[in-house]
């Protein structure tokens, strides 16, 4: 059986409602492919409570082992993603729900998966090391990438921008 990847927000009952996929659920979905690795402990849980008829409060807590790849080295690693988050979704078109934080959907049934994945991505660090500190300090490229200046040892080393504003200062 495929999993369910939409969930009618009207048939959610006033006092609210649990979702829960573990892993073998997540698996059989191909939306997760490419933000989870398969593990025993994958799990996600989806609390919606309504806020009304026309309003919902959502709240995902997911817990996937994630592929990742060193920001430093490029090698690939693992690590687990433990984050909840909350979404607010409105079916009042009408209304001028998105000032108020509310995402307005165009249809009752909602893709619980899409909000998941967007999720972990906005989440995840842009910069994430395999070793930590090691990945930090050492790499087989790292000389050489200091060499041509396409990184910096310190962060209060002068960049090529403020290089460039210390020669338009003498320039001047
Ligand atoms: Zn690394």
């Amino acid at each position: 059986m495929k999993l369910q990847n939409e969930i009618n927000l009207n048939l959610v009952p006033d006092e609210g409602e649990n979702f829960s996929f573990d892993a073998e659920a997540i698996k059989k979905s191909s939306a997760f492919d490419e933000i989870a690795l398969f593990h025993e402990s994958n799990s996600i849980n989806i609390f919606i409570t309504p806020i009304g008829s026309k309003h919902f409060e959502v709240k995902a807590e997911i817990n996937l082992k994630r592929p990742l790849n060193c920001s430093r080295c490029g090698e690939g690693f693992e690590d687990w993603f433990k984050e909840t988050s909350t979404e607010y979704l409105s079916l009042d078109k009408d209304e001028e729900g998105e000032d108020k934080g509310f995402l307005i959907l165009e249809s009752p049934k909602w893709t619980w998966s899409t909000f998941v994945v967007e999720s972990v991505e906005l989440e995840t660090p842009y910069q994430l090391y395999k070793n930590g500190e090691k990945c930090l300090e050492y790499c087989v490229h790292y000389d050489e990438a200091v060499k041509k200046g396409w990184i910096s040892i310190e962060e209060n080393k002068p960049n090529a921008f403020s290089a460039l504003e210390s020669l338009k200062g003498k320039l001047n």
